[in-house]
């Protein structure tokens, strides 16, 4: 089955909860970019990567665009059921871009599936149930809302919440620690997500300040080095998240012992065939992790779920997705939805959700 064309879309995400704020940056809407594989005999696959904005990652939206314009010619008459081969077209055609790549590889996952008239879950190796668990973002703020929030969250079943700091005074995220823990207790469990945003002092301040509460501490610091530097230091286990930008990064930090586990990002590790390895990577080392995105819309986040799905419990630790922050589905009818904390598994075949086209206009540029 040859690829015979592919469309980029662009298309603004709107936040209708007020801005996405996280570290130091405050977001209004996401620029998301959606690409569609056609071929040869009609079948459609969706892609999508979605940098958040500009500043949290080295990536960004136009630079995804023009990847995978760089990308897509080498990609035309190409069997569509060769992920590895494409994948190796790919990177013989544009040096890293790893986030473009993804969404090319989520939609080629996508057109596999349903050529074989399967989930993507099952391309992965198999579902181990027919939901998955996801995990609450809260939202910077005052300490008693953050609480109050986490309280209702963790009554709406979510089974982990994460709590944002590194934006406010340190003396403020303790707070605001202390009172979530105070609301919740250990009915759910707590991670700790400074985005990169505290001093190597204020990342050992906060763990020594909260060291009787039960937390994982994510991605305190901006670089490995600061992070392995204070790493006996700290009362909490850590986990990486923005570090991991590749494989031989994953591979780097597991050998050097600098974390305990991962939040990790579809796109920008390059999509559901390089997570397969990475899941399996982690597997190996008992290393519990997320399958998340850092931002898109449903069909990043049903490759999260189908991803997340295959990923052993024990070392589950939730797919976050962004569409609770947009009133906007692709798919009018399954979009993807948080029911009583958790995700369900879509059915396909493919990703098994089915875009309204008409909702991303006309092709930004075209291949065939
Ligand atoms: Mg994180």
């Amino acid at each position: 089955m040859r690829i015979k064309e592919l469309h980029i879309y662009q298309k603004d995400l709107v936040l209708t909860q007020g801005p996405y704020t996280f570290a130091g940056t405050s977001l209004d809407a996401l620029d998301t970019t959606i690409v569609k594989i056609v071929s040869e005999t009609g079948l459609v696959g969706w892609g999508e990567t979605c940098p958040l904005g500009p500043t949290y990652q080295p990536q960004h939206a136009t630079g995804a665009r023009a990847a995978i314009g760089q990308i897509a010619p080498g990609l035309m008459g190409e069997n569509a059921l060769t992920p590895l081969t494409l994948k190796r077209t790919m990177d013989a055609g544009l040096n890293g871009h790893n986030y473009a790549k993804a969404a090319i590889d989520i939609a080629i996952m996508d057109l596999v599936g349903k050529h074989h008239g399967i989930r993507v879950c099952d391309l992965l190796g198999g579902a181990t149930g027919d939901k998955v668990p996801s995990y609450a973002a809260l939202a910077i703020g005052e300490p008693d809302d953050v609480a109050r929030n986490a309280k209702e969250k963790a009554a709406d079943g979510f089974p982990r919440l994460q709590i944002k700091v590194g934006t406010n005074p340190i003396a403020m995220d303790i707070e605001t620690v202390r009172k979530v823990w105070e609301a919740v207790g250990s009915s759910v469990r707590i991670a700790v997500d400074a985005n990169r945003g505290l001093t190597a002092r204020d990342a050992m301040y906060l763990s020594h300040q909260c060291s009787d509460i039960p937390f994982v501490l994510e991605q305190p610091c901006n670089t490995i080095e600061e992070i392995a530097a204070i790493r006996g230091q700290l009362n909490h286990p850590v986990y990486l998240d923005e570090n991991i930008e590749d494989l031989n990064v994953l591979l780097r930090v597991i050998s050097l012992g600098v974390c305990d586990g991962f939040g990790l990002k579809l796109t920008r590790l390059g999509g559901l065939n390089v997570m397969r390895t990475v899941r399996d990577i982690c597997a190996a080392r008992s290393m519990p992790h997320t399958c998340d995105d850092s931002f898109g819309g449903d069909i990043i986040a049903a490759a999260c779920v189908h991803l997340g799905a295959t990923v052993e419990p024990r070392l589950m630790e939730g797919v976050w997705i962004s569409g609770p922050y947009f009133e906007d589905h692709y798919d009018p009818q399954n979009g993807m939805k948080i029911e009583d904390g958790h995700i369900r598994v879509p059915a396909g075949p493919g990703l098994g959700v089915t875009p309204d086209e008409s909702l991303f206009g006309t092709p930004i540029a075209s291949f065939s």
